[in-house]
């Protein structure tokens, strides 16, 4: 071998990719940082591999990387599929007397996974000991390439906490699949036509029919909030809003009426809407008093919802436990939290009463003999309060098993203590009853005996597109998402409108200039991203300033375009800009400097392909 020419002077610089750093190998590489922390987040895992590498993947190839990672560490989704079966057995044998159906279907000669409902034996005695019969509804979305629905039912326990019940994983969410939840719980809890029970939903699709069905003689209370977001559709306005707020709120008939009334004079068209929805199911005028539980929404439903939220988008097996451990580690807590509460009665009920304590200082009570007293509200109204049977009146002592602020006046006329008024459900004794059952632990995998010999096969379900979403999806009428630093909201920015012309959308600054500079196409043309502006600031330039001012009025969407150009002219040669940069660049903390070399990588992205095979 003869070396002719021999080029000692190093020339080439720094390069930001390498071919061999893909998804594949950072999985391997960082699979024990991802078994210990399954969530760790996007920006954690760049940075890290900014450290170790000095180069910056994409968010796809995390996104790759996260997944592979997944597989080798807990195996696939169809792989967590095929070991459902032990898993079932192995929850059955940990916990004895729960109820866990899986429901198959035929494919060929081979199971396929159709549905799966478990109810903890734990839970159950839970809730049939120190639960008020009161059970919420919901369903939320599973996500991943298997996708379906998580059926819920929780109760409310004595500190007006929800209390899980029962889960399971249906196909989708509809009449049947409803039918077939609510079968398995009544058989559960021995629930026959429902007499003795309140249940609470959404009104989602199939369970309302579902509940009408199986269960006549329930009350069936629809969440208020859901209700009115229903109502404000075709009626808005602040002033129904508070009026339909008061109608539910309301404890008793006459005070009902008189709101509808109320409602009827301000707009007839909305009273026309509500009035004929039947009032037994948003109003508490209408709800019976057996159950001690007053409540209007479906929060209870929710805060499950969000408790599972990091388990939901994970294989069936890691999902399925991810809720079980979630469960265990509550009743645990909480059957410690117990004795730490001051009184006898939660931290949740002790404010409710403290606020009643307070505004029992403006009723006077006036005995009328045994333990019935006449109590006169200095703001107006006279109520019956009879201590002895535990009832005012005013209905709210009977609805929700707390002494209303007439009864505490009289119960502290008598010297006696308002706590030992309190409702049996809501002391520690029913609490403990309701936490006191132990949820079993459930070994790894590897020790679960092989029971099925055909593996089940995953449900056939298609594969969502895209990064699944994991924030619930906002309705009408909630409140705008907080953003995250000192960007404005849509909601705030919205609200900004012109001194000059007092049109809303733009600002004196930019009042006469954006329509003018509006070519005639400018509607078509699409909304520039809220942070291209930024980058363009980094750089500073008085032109620039220029076009920012612009880009900022909505109707100045066309300007940004050319702007773009400016800046990259006045950037002469960018390539030796990226080489130049000191490898030292990557480690900084820097938001701004990393985010404006991307922009600047990505400009080189084109020319660079040609050279050689690089993956984003
Ligand atoms: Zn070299
Ligand atoms: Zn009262
Ligand atoms: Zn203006």
């Amino acid at each position: 071998m003869v070396i002719k020419t021999l080029n000692l002077e190093h020339e080439c610089s720094r390069d930001q990719r390498n071919y061999w750093l893909n998804s594949t190998f950072f999985a391997q590489r960082y699979a024990n940082e991802l078994r210990a922390d399954p969530d760790w987040s996007v920006p954690g895992f760049t940075a890290a591999i900014q450290r170790d590498f000095g180069l910056e993947p994409s968010m796809q190839q995390i996104y790759r990387a996260k997944l592979k990672a997944t597989k080798l560490n807990k195996g696939s989704f169809v792989e967590q599929f095929h070991k459902l079966h032990d898993y079932c057995e192995e929850l059955k044998r940990a916990n004895p007397r729960s109820t866990v159906l899986l429901k198959t279907e035929l494919d060929g000669d081979q199971r396929r996974f159709h549905r799966l409902y478990i109810c903890l034996e734990a839970c159950k005695t839970g809730f049939l000991q120190g639960c008020r019969p009161v059970i919420g509804m919901d369903g939320c979305f599973i996500k991943g390439p298997h996708p379906g629905q998580l059926l819920a039912a929780v109760g409310i326990d004595g500190n007006n906490g929800m209390f899980p019940l029962a889960y399971a994983v249906v196909e989708i969410e509809n009449k049947e699949t409803w039918d077939w939840f609510i079968r398995n719980l009544m058989a559960d809890l021995a629930i026959e036509n429902g007499h003795g029970y309140a249940f609470i939903s959404d009104k989602q699709k199939g369970l309302g029919l579902a509940l009408g069905d199986l269960l006549p003689n329930a009350e069936h209370r629809h969440c208020v909030r859901h209700f009115y977001n229903n109502f404000k559709t075709s009626h808005s306005g602040l002033t129904l809003k508070q009026l339909m707020w008061d109608a539910a709120r309301a404890t008793t008939i006459p005070w009902w009426q008189c709101h509808m009334e109320r409602m009827k004079q301000e707009s007839e068209v909305a009273w026309k809407w509500l009035h004929p929805k039947s009032a037994v199911h948003w109003s508490r005028s209408h709800f019976r008093t057996q159950y001690k539980c007053d409540i209007l929404l479906n929060n209870l439903c929710e805060a499950f919802n969000s408790s599972i939220l990091k388990a939901r988008d994970k294989p069936i097996l890691s999902m399925l436990e991810g809720i079980r451990t979630n469960l265990m580690v509550r009743m645990a807590n909480r059957r410690v939290a117990a004795w730490k509460w001051k009184r006898h009665v939660g931290p949740r009920i002790e404010q409710i009463m403290e606020k009643n304590k307070l505004e029992a200082g403006y009723c006077i009570p006036t005995l009328s003999g045994d333990m019935k007293y006449q109590v006169t509200n200095m703001h107006g109204g006279q109520f019956a309060v009879d201590l002895a049977i535990k009832t005012c009146s005013c209905r709210r002592w009977d609805l929700c098993g707390l002494p209303c602020p007439h009864a505490i006046s009289c119960i502290l006329r008598r010297k006696h203590d308002p706590y030992s008024y309190v409702d049996e459900c809501y002391k520690r004794e029913a609490y403990l009853k309701c936490y006191n059952p132990i949820i079993s632990p459930v070994p790894s995998m590897d020790q679960w005996l092989s029971t099925g010999p055909h593996p089940l096969l995953p449900p056939l379900f298609k594969k969502q597109t895209g990064r699944p979403r994991k924030k619930r999806a906002r309705e009408q009428g909630d409140p705008p998402a907080a953003t995250k630093g000192n960007k404005l909201s849509k909601w705030v920015h919205d609200k900004f409108s012109c001194s000059k012309c007092g049109q809303a959308g733009h600002n004196k600054k930019t009042c006469g200039k954006s329509t003018s500079q509006q070519p005639p196409s400018a509607q078509v043309v699409p909304k520039p991203r809220q942070r291209k502006p930024k980058l363009k600031v980094a750089r500073g330039g008085r032109k620039i300033q220029q076009s920012r001012s612009n880009s900022n009025a909505p109707t100045g969407t066309s300007i940004s375009q050319p702007s773009l150009a400016v800046v990259r002219f006045s950037q002469p040669s960018p390539a030796p800009q990226v080489a130049s940069q000191p490898p030292t660049a990557h480690n900084s903390s820097s938001q701004q400097a990393s985010t404006s070399q991307t922009v600047q990588r990505r400009k080189l992205k084109s020319p660079a392909k040609k050279g050689r095979p690089w993956r984003v």
